[in-house]
């Protein structure tokens, strides 16, 4: 058999044959495909980076899930209140109180309000703040009101102006935020609007509806959610809930306590007015 070289068999020079072109397939897209690789990767880099930051700011979702604050307690700084949630107990009122201390308490605490202590430390901090961003006096027009604060406003507004425009602008005693201590009236002096929808055009009002959060308040009656929320806009009325929720609710753009927790919406009261 020695020097009869044989032609390889067919099998085999096929297997050559597409051993070759496979291997110049792979060279050809290793050496085009390649970069186009990379850059695809390159490109996707600071969407990355990106989501990896987001997902620092957003803070976990697990601290939701189960609440890390009862909704339903009114000694909790998340409770949620509105037409068809009536506060539980009725009469509650917030074991810790405190006057906020203001630089300027005459101008910035006209009335000589009180908050739940955790809201008056964080109205302060949004006064500095807002002094900071070089936008003046945080002036604190409502907070803490008592059951019978409540009542007497309600009823006082129901005998003045009638039944209707006292459900439409007031809470009934005992579905009132301004009751759990945690509900703040603002207004900024020189600004003007106080109390008035045209607040939140103003630039300290747009200025709090942006920044607010940051402290821990959200604008609890947003323009358009009264179907929801069962109040008209009001830019003036800040509900404290906290840093973590107030930036949880801002990153994922949910405007309203109803629609964060899944709750019914409370456009009306369950009982009619008596
Ligand atoms: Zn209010």
């Amino acid at each position: 058999m020695a020097g009869n070289k044989r032609p390889l068999p067919m099998r085999l020079r096929r297997l050559i044959t597409l051993s070759v072109a496979g291997a110049l397939v792979i060279g050809v897209t290793g050496l085009f495909g390649l970069p186009k690789l990379l850059s695809e990767h390159v490109a996707q880099l600071p969407d990355s980076i990106q989501n990896i930051a987001d997902q620092v700011q957003a803070k976990p979702v697990t601290i939701f899930d189960p609440p890390k604050y009862s909704i339903d307690e009114a000694g909790s700084i998340w409770a949620v209140v509105n037409k068809q949630r009536q506060i539980s107990p009725l009469k509650y009122k917030p074991s810790r109180l405190s006057y906020p201390t203001f630089p300027k308490p005459k101008i910035q605490n006209p009335y000589g309000l009180q908050l739940r202590t955790e809201a008056a430390l964080a109205a302060e901090q949004l006064a500095a703040s807002m002094q900071e961003a070089g936008l003046g006096n945080l002036i604190l027009n409502s907070g803490f009101r008592t059951y019978k604060n409540q009542q007497g406003l309600y009823n006082r507004t129901k005998d003045t102006r009638g039944l209707a425009v006292a459900e439409k602008l007031s809470a009934r005693p005992g579905h009132s935020e301004h009751q759990l201590g945690l509900a703040a009236d603002f207004s900024v002096q020189g600004e003007g609007c106080v109390i008035m929808v045209c607040f939140g055009k103003t630039e300290a009002g747009a200025w709090l509806a942006e920044n607010a959060h940051q402290q821990g308040f959200i604008v609890r009656y947003p323009r358009g959610y009264k179907a929801i929320t069962g109040f008209q806009y009001e830019p003036w009325h800040f509900r404290y809930v906290g840093v973590e929720l107030a930036t949880e609710m801002k990153v994922k753009a949910i405007a309203t306590l109803e629609e964060f927790w899944s709750l019914e919406s409370a456009p009306d009261y369950a009982a009619p007015a008596g």
